[in-house]
């Protein structure tokens, strides 16, 4: 049994036995994950629940983790203001009007825009100190910080909050896709919010202006793999057309293998007198690592180049 089938039928049958003890649980108030099955597939957005209390919301961005037990609610990352409308949408229908826990994995537009439509129903924002200052900067630059929620929480190593049955903790292990980026695990479901620490399959953005690094991204992707166990089911930010934004460890060796990949052509390249540019012109693949395709291959090489040379 491959890793993805395993996920699939633990899924299922945990989300049976998450039903059944729903339904015999006082507490609950509303919660019942059927009434996604409800949405149709003309919808512009997806809502997957994928076990325990804890499922994502895809629409456009960044996609969105969340926590519904009936009584509370808890999200990570908000994609853009109209995708977070559709996503409280689909909450009230499982829960109250409320929010008691909103975190954003990291400060990317795609990842936390959402968050004004979410904060008259929200009780805390939460995020690592660098994203917060990454935000706050990015949306000066383009005049735009009164339009923009930022976290009133913030956390330097890790932050854990008790919500219902679940123990939710967020942890920084170093600079990545961003210097802010933090991994959100959703310890009684077992389901971790790892944000863009995974391109599933798709070049990623290397953020070098926000304190990226791919040498350090490699690294923290490793203390991921051994921080969380064999049974976790990780949610990344993106996915390439025909993959998931589900994922299992291979999906992050795979993404470690991608990065080490760039790294080994980045400095043969380099050595080689080619001119970044030069590159960029003739590259579609990354030699290694022919799995990730599409569009943007000229940001990996331009951070390659960036951070070989200047050692930044
Ligand atoms: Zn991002």
């Amino acid at each position: 049994m491959d890793r993805r089938q395993f996920i699939n039928d633990s899924t299922k049958s945990l989300t049976g036995l998450y039903l059944a003890s729903l339904a015999i649980s006082s507490c609950s108030k509303k919660t019942s994950f059927d009434m996604l099955h409800a949405i149709p597939e003309t919808s512009p957005y997806k809502m997957k629940h994928l076990r325990g209390s804890v499922g994502y919301f895809s629409e456009k961005g960044g996609t969105i983790g969340w926590m519904i037990d009936g009584k509370n609610t808890v999200i990570v990352d908000t994609q853009f203001p109209e995708q977070a409308t559709n996503l409280m949408k689909e909450c009230q229908k499982l829960s109250d009007e409320k929010i008691e826990y909103v975190f954003n994995t990291h400060h990317h537009g795609d990842h936390t825009s959402g968050n004004v439509s979410l904060k008259a129903f929200t009780q805390h924002f939460v995020a690592h100190e660098n994203s917060i200052a990454n935000q706050k900067r990015a949306a000066a630059q383009k005049n735009e910080l009164d339009k923009i929620v930022l976290p009133e929480i913030s956390f330097k190593d890790g932050y854990q909050v008790k919500v219902g049955k679940e123990t939710i903790t967020c942890k920084y292990f170093g600079p990545a896709h961003t210097n802010g980026d933090s991994v959100v695990h959703f310890e009684h479901s077992n389901v971790v919010h790892m944000g863009d620490l995974v391109f599933n399959r798709r070049f990623p953005y290397i953020d070098k202006a926000s304190g990226a690094n791919i040498q350090s991204w490699i690294s923290v992707n490793e203390s991921i793999l051994k921080h969380y166990d064999d049974e976790t089911i990780f949610i990344c930010g993106h996915a390439a057309a025909d993959y998931q934004v589900v994922i299992g460890k291979e999906d992050i060796r795979a993404k470690i293998n991608y990065l080490e990949r760039l790294l080994e052509f980045g400095n043969k390249c380099i050595a080689a007198g080619r001119t970044a540019e030069e590159v960029k012109n003739s590259t579609t693949v990354i030699p290694g690592a022919e799995q990730w395709k599409g569009d943007g291959i000229g940001r990996s090489i331009d951070a390659v180049y960036l951070e070989l040379t200047s050692g930044k």
